[in-house]
């Protein structure tokens, strides 16, 4: 046993050396730190002598929040670990192999990713990723389809929601995506040239119920192990590969925040294009690109969900007649309402996205902010009355 302490880029090499079958006796190990080191360290290790690498993740007992720390749990390591596995599990070669892991020192030694690059960053910088809708789609039909009653053994799963409590991560969401964003907040964030925005946020009442339907659900729905902060930052990419990572904020909840985490992030950039390209035809372009995606996602998560239903259900009751097609259509639903909270979490709460922060001109910003706004609160508004991807993607280009 280990006592817990924060560890220094030389106590992550110390480590590294103990771990078997990792690195030769002669290794000329290197370490830096890459994390942000907002919540968590994340050291990457590399030997001079030879091309291995690998990375520690080491989680911190605080988060640094506008100056002040806020406390949070150590568990969430395990979490992240344990459900790392398990996604390995259920979609190999799509998570980092776990290699090593201590959990009193809350660290997770894991396979270096390196070669792919983070997608908001990928995207920023104008990355296409053709097979991406492809293998999110798989990700998230299989790690949610197996982890619900759907695909695994009622029993056996609620002895593994006793795993994933994970209360100081699901305060963190439930607080910055389904309250403060809403009311006057010191840790909401937003710019004062859309005061007016932030204002109609905290009084508009249609929006308030939907976000106590939203909130009700992400607090008591536990319909399977979620990832949870399934952004475009949580997912390495390539031309060919796609792997997530960051899965710390893991609890059972409803299926359709995962699935709203990436559509969000898609419309997020949709939603930065104009500030980035000036262009009019490359611009109209890049947007077509991004709204294929996200239509993509969906089709592409819909099609393998529904094929899990024909091959793998393992609850009788699941085959009445209609089931699948309702069970479907409240999926889509709640992917739609959950996208629509985090765009608006985005532009007004705490935590912001490069892809929207970073467009220089002030002017084209805040452009770019309104229109987040005006999709992220229109898929709220209507997300129980939407039924196909084609009505969420004409929500969007009606929003604005
Ligand atoms: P946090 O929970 O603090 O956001 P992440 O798991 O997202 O931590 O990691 C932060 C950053 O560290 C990532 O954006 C990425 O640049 C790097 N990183 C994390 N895991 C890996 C990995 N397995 N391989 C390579 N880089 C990684
Ligand atoms: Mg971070
Ligand atoms: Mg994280
Ligand atoms: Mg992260």
């Amino acid at each position: 046993m280990s006592q817990y302490h924060p560890f220094t880029p030389q106590d992550a090499i110390e480590l590294a050396k103990t771990l078997p079958g990792t690195f030769a006796a002669d290794a000329n190990l290197e370490c830096r730190e890459i994390g942000d080191g907002n919540l968590n360290l994340v050291f990457h290790i590399t030997d001079q002598n030879s091309d291995k690498s690998i990375i520690i993740k080491q989680a911190l007992p605080y988060a640094k929040v506008v100056g002040e720390s806020w406390p949070l749990s150590l568990v969430r390591a395990r979490i992240e670990r344990e459900i790392l596995q398990e996604e390995y599990r259920l979609c190999p070669g799509m998570v980092p192999e776990v290699y090593h892991y201590d959990d009193d020192l809350a660290l997770t030694v894991m396979e270096d990713l390196s070669d792919h690059v983070i997608m908001r960053k990928g995207l920023i910088d104008g990355g296409t990723y053709p097979l991406f809708a492809q293998h999110i789609g798989e990700f998230m039909a299989r790690t949610l389809f197996f982890t619900s009653d759907l695909g695994m053994n009622q029993q056996l799963k609620k002895e593994k929601q006793g795993r994933f409590v994970n209360p100081d991560q699901c305060k963190i969401t439930e607080d910055l995506i389904f309250d403060e964003p809403y009311r006057i907040a010191e840790k909401n964030n937003y710019e004062a040239a859309i005061e007016d925005e932030a204002e109609a946020l905290r009084t508009d009442g249609e929006l308030h119920l939907e976000v106590a339907l939203l909130r009700e659900k992400f607090l008591t729905h536990g319909q399977a192990l979620l990832h949870g902060d399934l952004h475009t930052g949580s997912i390495f990419v390539t031309a060919e590969s796609t792997k997530v990572i960051d899965p710390e904020f893991a609890y059972f909840g409803p299926m359709g925040f995962d699935v709203g985490a990436v559509l969000a992030n898609l419309l997020l950039h949709y939603a930065s294009l104009p500030g980035r390209i000036q262009d009019q035809t490359a611009l109209h372009e890049r947007e077509t690109i991004l709204l294929d995606m996200v239509r993509d996602v969906w089709t592409e998560f819909e099609s393998r969900f529904r094929s899990l239903w024909a091959s793998d259900l393992v609850d009788p009751m699941a085959k009445a007649p209609g089931y699948e097609d309702l069970y479907v259509q409240q999926l889509f639903r709640d992917s739609a309402g959950f996208a629509g909270a985090k765009m608006v979490r985005r532009i007004v709460g705490l935590a912001h996205v490069a892809d929207i922060d970073t467009i220089e001109d002030a002017t084209q910003r805040e452009r770019a902010q309104r229109k987040a706004l005006a999709i992220g609160k229109a898929l709220i508004k209507r997300n129980r009355n939407l039924n196909t991807i084609g009505e969420l993607l004409d929500t969007v280009d009606t929003a604005v």
